[in-house]
């Protein structure tokens, strides 16, 4: 019988039950009443105890039917859970032959034997076998030949003993034409209620694209490792190569060092005695007529401005090198501001400098001579940035931190981009006179470097009305 006969035999039987259950009560009742009026009453009054007779009325018309009616209405009820339960288990088995069929998996059982007992299209896609051509065949049909695929499957059936499932191994399979399938297995053994050898469930996956893929990657991470292997390689040499480079260039820098501090000392001693023999000239040659007091004039604005040269490269050098070495102490910068401002008067005779008396100030503990080079620079500037005759003044003050002393000029000022700029080594203002005047960029580096070495500041701003302040603070001697 099929499932659509069994369904309808069911309902008929259901719909009988139904009718039986409320008429069967009925004819029961009609059949005891019509009995006892008849050859029921005659018998009690011949042979039984007429008292009871109502008694049995009672029994037969009400008792059998109201007990057939409560049979038949259990009767009912188990048919229909019967029926609900058979309802559900035809739409699981439904439901899971629809996942077979559907399945890109293979999934078929194996008998007690190992032999394969259903196929799926899963499992014809996969390996390329029709259900006529697999079924009854053993599963090493599909594990291949040989005796690992029999160590395999011996493996295979007593873990099914032992546990009783298998789930996602991992295995090589063969398809009909002998290609090579990478397969995940789960298998799982049935149930069967009398515990005897059951068969076994199996669901193989192809992960073979899977595979291919992670072999690719791992070539990929193979040809990388190597690749980077290469290339740190590469690199160290490379970073060796660097560290010898670097290292030659330390030598020739300390050997350009070397050669400039020597350069600028043998300079330096020649040039102090030109000066000084130009300043006798001037002082002791009584025949001196107005062109050789020009020319005198000339040369000594030459060995100075050498001087300053000699002296700026040879600070910057230093400082380059890491190799400036200061003697701090406490001193009054008045003094020397004092000295500077004479020497700078006795070369521009026609620039009024101003310079205010101010006692009280406090001590600056700093280096005499190099405060002395930093002052001579500024208004070294200050004389060559500003027309000659106007004037440049001098300031000095104190603060709770530090002595501070100001120059102004006269000059046409700096561009607002540039007062921190002047103060970077080499750099000169673009265009103007400044370009023309006489200059290297040097001194306002050696300057701030030497400031800031003793913990002081040096900066620079322009005046609301003309030039440019130029101002250096240092700190108090405590
Ligand atoms: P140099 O004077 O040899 O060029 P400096 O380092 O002393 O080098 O000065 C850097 C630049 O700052 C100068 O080229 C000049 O343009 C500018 N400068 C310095 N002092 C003044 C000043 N008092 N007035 C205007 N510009 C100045």
């Amino acid at each position: 019988m099929n499932a659509a006969n069994y369904v309808e035999h069911s309902l008929k039987l259901r719909h009988r039950l139904a009718t039986l259950r409320w008429s069967l009560p009925v004819v029961l009742a009609v059949l005891a009443v019509l009995y006892e009026q008849g050859l029921g009453r005659w018998i009690h009054d011949t042979f039984g105890a007429s008292q009871y007779f109502d008694l049995d009325i009672l029994f037969y018309a009400t008792i059998v039917p109201l007990l057939a009616f409560l049979t038949l209405t259990q009767l009912g009820r188990w048919l229909d859970q019967k029926e609900g339960a058979e309802q559900h288990a035809r739409a699981s088995q439904q439901w899971l032959a629809a996942i077979t069929t559907t399945s890109a998996d293979a999934i078929f059982s194996l008998d007690t034997q190992g032999r394969i007992e259903t196929w799926n299209r899963g499992g014809e896609m996969i390996f390329g076998y029709r259900r006529e051509e697999i079924v009854d065949q053993p599963f090493t049909r599909l594990l291949g030949t040989g005796e690992a695929a029999e160590a395999e499957f011996r493996w295979l059936m007593a873990e099914m003993r032992q546990s009783g499932q298998v789930r996602a191994y991992e295995t090589t399979c063969h398809d009909s034409t002998g290609r090579l399938v990478w397969a995940s297995l789960t298998a799982i053994r049935m149930e069967t209620p009398d515990k005897l050898p059951a068969n076994v469930s199996v669901i193989l996956r192809d992960i073979t694209e899977r595979k291919r893929r992670e072999e690719e990657v791992q070539k990929l991470n193979v040809n990388l490792g190597e690749q980077v292997a290469e290339r740190t390689r590469e690199l160290a040499e490379k970073v060796e190569a660097l560290a010898r480079a670097n290292a030659e260039l330390h030598k020739l820098d300390q050997m350009r060092m070397e050669f400039v501090s020597i350069v600028s000392h043998q300079i330096r001693a020649p040039l102090t005695n030109m000066q000084g023999a130009v300043e006798r000239m001037e002082s002791d040659c009584a025949a001196v007529n107005l062109t050789c007091k020009r020319m005198f004039d000339v040369l000594s604005q030459q060995t100075n401005r050498l001087d300053r040269l000699v002296s700026d490269v040879l600070s910057a050098t230093r400082i380059d090198a890491g190799e400036i070495v200061l003697h701090p102490e406490p001193i009054s910068i008045l003094p020397v501001a004092q000295q500077i401002v004479n020497q700078v008067r006795a070369r521009a005779s026609d620039r009024p400098i101003h310079l205010p008396t101010k006692p009280g100030l406090p001590f600056v503990f700093a280096d005499r001579e190099r405060v002395a080079e930093v002052i001579s620079n500024l208004l070294d500037n200050a004389d060559k940035y500003s027309p000659p005759g106007k004037p440049v003044e001098i300031d000095l003050r104190a603060d709770e931190t530090g002595v501070i002393l100001c120059i102004r000029d006269r000059g046409k000022g700096l561009p607002a981009a540039d007062l921190d700029r002047i103060f970077e080594k080499f750099y000169r203002v673009n265009g103007g006179d400044d370009q023309t005047a006489y200059g290297y960029g040097l001194g306002l580096y050696v300057c701030r470097k030497l400031i800031e070495a003793q913990g002081g500041r040096i900066w620079a701003e322009n005046h609301p009305d003309e030039g440019t302040i130029f101002s250096m603070m240092l700190p108090i001697a405590r």
